[in-house]
């Protein structure tokens, strides 16, 4: 094991921030006992913190070290995106084993760093430790105009539900690393990536808040079911969402299972980091079907009735469970799922 001040020093260089203006309002960064960042007061900061962590998150002799690296990040400032915040520093506490702090640890911090460039992060501090498994804990901190981040709890009754992009691609990646199809072979690259590498919609997450087109907004992280669920609990509502709507997974011929449904990838897979927002009926003609490219689909719409129906292409209407993850209902290690 290399010191810690070692350690340090090769995290400030992979991740150090540049001298632009934000870098000057980081008023003191990694380094001191806590970073000291001089927001604006035209500004709310948003705050959250993710932990990303081996055998339960990823598996560290299955998922590639620069993929941990751009994941740990990107999910954590999908919640970020959530509320429609624009990314601008991180904290990143970081426990290693010995074993890793050679080759997995370069190759995990470029991982890193390739994902804090494109999500424009900062790195503003941490810390490290010596520990048996590989924990990753990430604070993430955002920018967002005052009073203008989307809760969860703004839905009503009557408003339009829409998802970006599309669902269930994750896991569908996620069963292909389990069931080891080589990760070298260019045919299944497209498929791993929304496994390995989510791509957090900073930009639909900025342009709902700016425009304050948005009632309610979460990021697809347990999976629509549950989500969307998180979203009619904080609202005090239901919902009704029909599945013919779903912009599910399209799942490759050669790799068609029987126990591989596209829709219960879709509703229940998780780690999509996709937007599931609400929007008033009379704004939602603004929306449009696409963002800058990035597919808005509407699925549904928020009822009164505090329960979540699922109205099948067949026109029979059943509940919808949250089934989506939930880290205390499945037992981790061997059925860690991401
Ligand atoms: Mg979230």
């Amino acid at each position: 094991m290399k010191d810690e001040r070692l350690l340090i020093e090769q995290i400030v260089r992979a991740l150090s921030a540049g001298t632009g203006a934000r870098s000057r309002r980081l008023r003191l960064g990694i380094g001191d006992d806590a970073a000291v960042i001089r927001p604006t007061p035209e500004m709310d900061w948003a705050v959250s913190c993710d932990q990303f962590l081996e055998d339960v998150h990823f598996l560290a002799n299955v998922h590639a070290p620069g993929s941990v690296g751009y994941k740990a990040l990107a999910r954590a400032t999908s919640d970020l995106a959530a509320v429609g915040a624009a990314p601008r520093y991180f904290l990143l506490s970081l426990a290693l084993p010995d074993e890793r702090t050679s080759a997995w640890l370069r190759l995990f911090l470029s991982g890193m760093a390739r994902a804090a460039r494109q999500l424009g992060m900062i790195l503003a501090g941490g810390d490290t430790s010596r520990f048996p498994k590989v924990a990753i804990n990430l604070t993430v901190i955002g920018e967002v105009e005052s009073h203008r981040a989307i809760t969860r709890s703004g839905a009503r009754s009557g408003d339009l539900i829409f998802v970006s992009g599309t669902l269930g691609g994750a896991r569908l990646g996620l069963e292909l690393v389990r069931a080891a199809h080589p990760a070298r072979d260019a045919r299944w690259q497209r498929f791993l990536k929304p496994h390995l590498y989510p791509q957090p919609r900073i930009g639909l997450g900025r342009w709902l808040a700016q425009r304050q087109l948005a009632s309610a907004m979460i990021d697809i992280s347990d999976g629509l079911s549950t989500d969307l669920g998180h979203i009619c609990e904080a609202s005090g509502v239901g919902a009704r969402v029909w599945s013919s709507k779903i912009p599910v997974v399209r799942i490759p011929r050669a790799l068609r299972r029987e126990d591989l449904d596209s829709l219960a990838l879709a509703l229940h897979g998780g780690d999509d980091y996709e937007l599931l927002f609400t929007v008033p009926a009379k704004q939602a003609h603004v929306l449009g079907t696409a963002f800058k490219g990035l597919r808005l689909t509407r699925i549904g719409e928020i009822t009164k009735e505090k329960r979540l129906v699922l109205c099948e292409a067949s026109g029979r209407e059943r509940q919808l469970k949250p089934l989506g993850w939930d880290p205390f209902r499945t037992s981790a290690g061997a059925r860690s799922r991401r």
